[in-house]
């Protein structure tokens, strides 16, 4: 029978290397512990008109790459594409509006895309991501910031390159749109199809679109960052300022677009050199009217989303530490019948006590179950037989050096439990 196998697009993380996603979830769960933000589970799937409204339907995600499907009831469902759509829901859905502000969010979530399959860029990947509300203060922009970069460089990551800019707000934006509609026009015909759409409605976006030529016209436009009001312009001064503060260098990028009607000022970007197209390990920045949009009362709201696939290829490409597989305490081997039954009680004692240990469930010869204790790699190893059993005394064998120790079970157990 012909096998079925995954889809494009998805991967599976197998037992081998899986050491590697916990070592970074760990990592994460640390950092996240420090800055104080709290761990938000968020359904897989929502109403495609959140995602629609909350990403924006001018956006590549919402108009090129959603999983949408109609359910047995008739209603549109879609995949989330994200995760800050989702979380702004929760936000409002449980009150989080009335809880002690700000409100300081974070997720590991599975994210769904209808893209096309390529080296860093999958149809079902996994993200980082936080998402604080109720504060506007440009600190926290620069703290969000700093905690990003912080986490990639305790990952150990060095070729990074921390990208800003401002998208000014709708105020700004308005009048810069304009003076970009003014520049587009006499390249109307040469855009791409959904760049003619957005034309009208968030010419922003035509700056962010990844066809050549869209990309190309955009290179001579006016720059955003050159446009915005005085209060945008101040936030992004004290933004850069409090960067220096923690002692971030960064680069200013006016091409980086998050083109939003509800996203304001701060954007960032953080880009790795040790990666090849896909470039960008995190991206995130200021949604000061998305909670309205998605119908609460104003509530200024930031947060980022770092990809872990693209993370884990740049470890790997910088060649940097990344956790080790876990290994048994120990492996426990049966001589004969009796022993059989009397290693099942010992490590079922073992495992009671916090120990990791191994033992054979196929009735292996000694020499094929040693075998198997040094495949895995454990780090001690223990034969039991009638002797033993009769004497209460067997010989731990230290895997690593070869040398062993006479001693009674009991202190077998105390031996490793103190490792
Ligand atoms: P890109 O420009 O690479 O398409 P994006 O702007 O669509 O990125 P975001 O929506 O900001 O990406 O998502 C945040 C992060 O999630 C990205 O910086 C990237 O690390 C990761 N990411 C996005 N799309 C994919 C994907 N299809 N496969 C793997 N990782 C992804
Ligand atoms: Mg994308």
């Amino acid at each position: 029978m012909k096998l079925i196998t995954a889809l494009k697009g998805t991967h599976d993380i197998l037992p081998e290397e899986v050491y590697k996603w916990q070592y970074i979830e760990e990592k994460i769960k640390n950092i996240t512990e420090r800055y104080r933000y709290s761990e938000i589970r968020i359904p897989a799937f929502e109403y495609t008109e959140l995602f629609a409204r909350g990403v924006g339907d001018t956006t590549d995600v919402v108009q090129k790459e959603m999983y949408t499907f109609d359910d047995k009831g008739g209603r549109s469902l879609t995949l989330r594409p994200e995760g800050t759509a989702g979380v702004v829901r929760s936000f409002l859905e449980h009150g989080m509006f009335s809880d002690a502000l700000p409100k300081k969010l974070y997720y590991m979530i599975t994210c769904y895309r209808n893209e096309k399959p390529q080296a860093g860029r999958y149809r079902e990947f996994r993200q980082f991501g936080v998402e604080v509300f109720g504060a506007e203060d440009p600190s926290l922009d620069a703290e969000i910031i700093s905690m990003a970069a912080s986490l990639l460089s305790e990952l150990g990551l060095k070729n990074l390159v921390v990208n800003i800019n401002s998208i000014g707000c709708p105020k700004c934006r308005k009048a810069y749109n304009d003076k970009l509609r003014e520049y587009l026009r006499p390249h109307y015909d040469e855009l791409c199809d959904t760049c003619k759409s957005r034309f009208e409605k968030n010419p922003l976006r035509i700056l962010d679109c990844k066809s050549e030529i869209c990309r190309k016209i955009g290179e001579n436009a006016p720059v955003l960052l050159d446009n915005i009001c005085e209060e945008c312009s101040e936030h992004f001064e004290k933004l850069k300022k409090e960067l220096e503060i923690f002692g971030i260098n960064y680069v200013i990028n006016t091409s980086i677009v998050r083109g939003l009607d509800y996203y304001t000022k701060t954007v960032f970007e953080i880009t790795s050199d040790s990666l090849g197209a896909q470039s960008t390990v995190c991206g995130g920045g200021r949604y000061d009217g998305l909670v309205e949009e998605l119908g609460g009362s104003p509530t200024p709201g930031i947060g980022f989303a770092m990809g872990l696939e693209r993370l884990l290829m740049c470890m790997e490409a910088e060649n940097v530490y990344m956790g080790e597989p876990s290994k048994a305490d120990i492996y426990v081997a049966a001589l004969g019948e009796n022993a059989s039954d009397f290693v099942s009680g010992f490590v079922k004692k073992l495992r009671d006590e916090g120990i990791s240990a191994e033992r054979d469930y196929m009735s292996r010869s000694l020499k094929a179950q040693m075998k198997y204790a040094n495949k895995i790699g454990a780090r001690y190893s223990v034969v039991i037989g009638d002797n033993e059993i009769e004497t209460g005394k067997a010989s731990l064998k230290n895997m690593e050096t070869g040398e062993s120790e006479e001693l009674t079970f009991d202190e077998m157990k105390d031996k490793l439990k103190n490792r």
